[in-house]
């Protein structure tokens, strides 16, 4: 078959990933395809998967993406005729301690807040289930009926077969070997064929996708590492349908097959493969067996499964796959090209994500949106560091050895540390600083008092910081603290179009006077928030943008794709500016004795923008808060910012201003109801079903993004509501996701959990859901309690905020 010279897309690789993305475009968007793969289809990593298919992830989304191919799975054959080999075995995980044991409950609590059924089972099950186990050791398991497992390759032909069916065009054999690009825009993709000019291309080349990006100049973070198991002889009393296992406090899972098993773990000291390019000819190719490595896991098996101990092994499959930094795989619009989309680095879960993976890639591909929240999979949630091959190797091995280790709520990676540092690094280790990485940036999450251990101790109930952390927070609340947040993302927005420019791009007013500032969600095309940020103007043709630390990338790709043409441009000068924090009742007195500016409710508003003079260094000073506080976010100059720094905690002495971490900003946030994006307000939710919509403003303006789908949804009843939820008791732990209950009955589950230290109690934020509508009257008419861990505990249901609910300490 000959190449044809267009194609609408070019889909690169032929693995699961490639092949269900062409499908989808095929079938549901009735797309002009291209799949060109070098080898042989399933030649990369997607023929010696094993072929376990997982569903429960701790995100709903991705959940839902993978009960997205389980139904895909289910039905594929009837639509091909091939079959996919899918059998809904279930799963078992195998918990040996208690800490692993409450991971569970917690997990069961989410699967049911996600919709789906996992059930905590006794040893005495476990063992009646599947008599071949040794449960002498477990303190009981968790078992998911709907998961299961599938052959990797026949899912893929089907996949291939369907998406040929729909009119889709495979091309075998055949390389791509660089693109030919226009600016950031790919026109044509040069192959070992044949040239074939297309509109958009979509990266599916497993672990070769980092080099297949970087001939379009982007990054896609990844590194092979090797992966090893085992397939046994058949074993007798080994039933067809037994369940897969995951067995995590052994490292190790199981999976039958033709009598036999396979088995496989994840070892705390992994192999990764080169660093350097992924050879081409790697098709159907292996590496040598390594008994010795692999032994680790034979050990921990045979305890586990002793008729292993006299089982033959067939076979060992020793192959790469790629894995991520982070654990999590790699979608959606690459931000240094215009129109190349990604699907790669799916750590180990590819085949369980594939079919849904290829669905939300197809429509990112189709409209330019992700169709759900798919921040924690989203190619934008990487920066600049991601391109230091070293940092990522470290970190990407670092987050497999942990694939099997009990997920410790706060718990932080130690690889790669410290990256980068703010100027206060030192001063504030000197402080007793308790760092957390975030995007690189090292930042202060609490401060040890004297005599107290300056390190985080993994718990699954209240940690060794709970107190100093509690004491930072009462600090703020009663006196002042001094935040370090210069790792906040910054940037510019000027020109001489830049108020008409942004007005289009964001839902709040930010065309206000120089001098003003506006918190404002930008919204996508359903309305739903892509960012949450505030615009201050400091001139007619001048902007400052503030956002969060990790959404530096997402957030100016989005503004800069979707910035209308004209005298405009985007600047991110993140590195250039400091940012202190100085929240308290006691802000004002100690900002006085720095400046000379009048700070001043007349002269100095809250929600103004004012350049005054610290230390000899001219400071943006943004009236804000996200503690819910009197305060000043002061902007600095980077080589200022230690000299401001020492001023203020001088000045300050008096009033007992000490630095305060990001766990008590956390706390503090939370009682007062500040939404955090990404957990309570994503992608697929809009700002009235986030209670944010006194921040949009419709009237006196034109169009911009997301309006026409706010007032249609303006004409429909509210569907969810983001609501505020107190517990009664101190001593609960919440970390996100617990199922809330409204007359006994699940109507949705936290997007966010904590500890309020001025309530003295627990506080979680989460949407009701109905689909008749959520107005006010039903939201307060109910009675709530959350499912925490499978407990029932009653919950008082807050739509305003729980401190301070007029706002007369942040307008002192
Ligand atoms: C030992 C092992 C066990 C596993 N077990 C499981 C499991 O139980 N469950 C599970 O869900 N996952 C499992 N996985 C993971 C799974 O195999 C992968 O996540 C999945 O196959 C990735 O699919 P892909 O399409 O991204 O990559 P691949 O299958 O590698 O496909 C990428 C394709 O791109 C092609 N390509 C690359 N460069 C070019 C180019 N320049 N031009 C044209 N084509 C190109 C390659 O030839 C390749 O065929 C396992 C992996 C390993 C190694």
């Amino acid at each position: 078959m000959t190449l044809p010279t267009h194609a609408q897309i070019v889909v690169i690789g032929g693995g699961i990933i490639g092949c269900s993305t062409a499908y989808h475009l095929a079938r549901d968007h009735h797309a002009d395809v291209v799949l060109l793969e070098q080898g042989r289809l399933t030649s990369g990593s997607t023929w010696h998967a094993a072929g376990l298919v997982g569903q429960l992830r701790s995100s709903a989304s991705i959940t839902r993406v993978l009960k997205y191919s389980v139904e895909l799975y289910k039905g594929l054959a009837a639509e091909t005729g091939l079959e996919t080999g899918w059998k809904m075995t279930g799963c078992l995980r195998l918990a040996t301690n208690p800490d692993r044991w409450t991971e569970y409950r917690r997990l069961a609590t989410t699967a049911r807040s996600f919709g789906m059924e996992m059930q905590l089972i006794s040893p005495a099950e476990v063992k009646r289930m599947w008599p071949l186990l040794d449960v002498g050791d477990l303190v009981g398991a968790s078992w998911l009926p709907t998961d299961g497992q599938a052959s990797p390759s026949d899912i893929t032909q089907s996949l291939a077969k369907g998406a040929r069916m729909h009119g889709a065009k495979i091309h075998e054999g055949v390389r791509v070997l660089g693109f030919g690009m226009t600016g950031n825009r790919i026109t044509s993709v040069r192959t070992s064929a044949g040239e074939i000019t297309c509109d958009k291309v979509v990266n599916c080349a497993g672990q070769w996708a980092r080099q297949v990006g970087a001939m379009a100049g982007i990054t896609v973070p990844l590194q092979p590492v090797k992966h090893q198991y085992v397939v046994t002889e058949p074993i007798p009393g080994l039933a067809a349908d037994a369940a897969t296992i995951r067995d995590p406090d052994r490292r190790t899972y199981f999976k039958e097959e033709v009598g036999g098993l396979v088995m496989g773990g994840y070892e705390p000291d992994p192999q990764p493969w080169t660093t350097g390019d992924v050879p081409d000819d790697w098709e159907f190719r292996l590496f040598d067996d390594d008994y010795d490595h692999f032994e680790q896991h034979m050990v921990q098996a045979i305890a586990r499964v002793p008729a292993l101990a006299t089982a033959g092994i067939k076979q060992m499959i020793h192959g790469p796959e790629s894995f991520t930094p982070d654990g999590n795989f790699i979608l959606g619009a690459a931000p240094e090209c215009a129109n190349l989309f990604v699907g790669a680095g799916f750590n180990a879960f590819g085949i369980a994500s594939g079919g849904g993976a290829g669905w939300v890639l197809a429509e990112w591909v189709m409209t330019g949106e992700a169709p759900l929240d798919l921040w924690v999979v989203d190619i934008r949630r990487f920066a600049a560091l991601h391109r230091d091959r070293q940092w990522v190797l470290d970190r990407t091995l670092e987050a497999y050895g942990k694939h099997y280790t009990i997920a410790w709520p706060f718990e932080e990676y130690t690889s790669g540390r410290p990256r980068i540092t703010s100027p206060l690094y030192a001063r504030l280790a000197a402080h007793g600083a308790v760092f957390g990485s975030k995007l690189g940036w090292e930042r202060p999450n609490w401060f040890a008092p004297p005599g107290t251990e300056p390190c985080d101790i993994p718990a699954m109930g209240r940690p060794n910081w709970f107190q100093a952390v509690g004491a930072e927070h009462r600090h703020v609340r009663d006196a002042v603290g001094l935040f370090d947040q210069s790792s906040f993302a910054k940037y510019e927005v000027t020109g001489r179009d830049a108020a008409q420019a942004l007005d289009y791009v964001c839902a709040g007013d930010v065309t206000r006077a120089p001098g003003r500032l506006s918190y404002t969600q930008l919204l996508n095309s359903r309305g739903g928030i892509e960012a949450d940020l505030t615009v201050a103007r400091l001139a007619e043709d001048r902007f400052y943008i503030v956002t969060g630390t990790g959404f530096r990338t997402h957030d100016a790709a989005w503004i800069s794709e979707h910035l209308p043409a004209g005298d405009v441009r985007l600047t991110d000068i993140t590195e250039d500016w400091g940012t202190l924090s100085l929240m308290g009742p006691r802000a004002r007195e100690v900002l006085a004795q720095v400046t000379n500016a009048d700070l001043t409710n007349p002269a100095f508003p809250f929600g103004a923008v004012r350049e005054i003079s610290i230390a000899g260094a001219k400071v943006r000073a943004l009236r804000v808060t996200y503690v819910g506080e009197l305060g000043w976010e002061l902007h600095v100059p980077i080589a200022a910012t230690g000299a401001v720094f020492d001023a203020l905690m001088a000045a300050g002495a008096g009033a007992g201003i000490r630095p305060v971490g990001y766990r008590a900003l956390e706390s503090l946030r939370l009682e007062k109801g500040y939404r955090a994006w990404s957990a309570d307000i994503t992608p697929g939710d809009t700002p009235d079903e986030a209670g944010l919509g006194w921040a949009v403003r419709l009237a006196g303006r034109g169009d911009f993004l997301g309006r026409k789908a706010l007032e249609a949804a303006r004409t429909r009843p509210l569907a969810k509501r983001l609501a505020g939820f107190v517990l009664d008791d101190p001593e609960v732990v919440l970390t996100g996701r617990e199922t809330i209950l409204r007359g006994g009955e699940a109507v949705g589950y936290l997007t966010s959990g904590g500890f309020g230290y001025t309530l003295g109690r627990p506080v979680g934020y989460g949407y009701v859901r109905h689909a008749a509508g959520v107005d006010e009257a039903y939201l307060t008419s109910g009675a709530y309690a959350l499912v925490v861990a499978g407990e029932t505990h009653p919950a008082t249901l807050s739509l305003r905020p729980m401190v301070d609910p007029d706002n007369l300490r942040v307008k002192a």
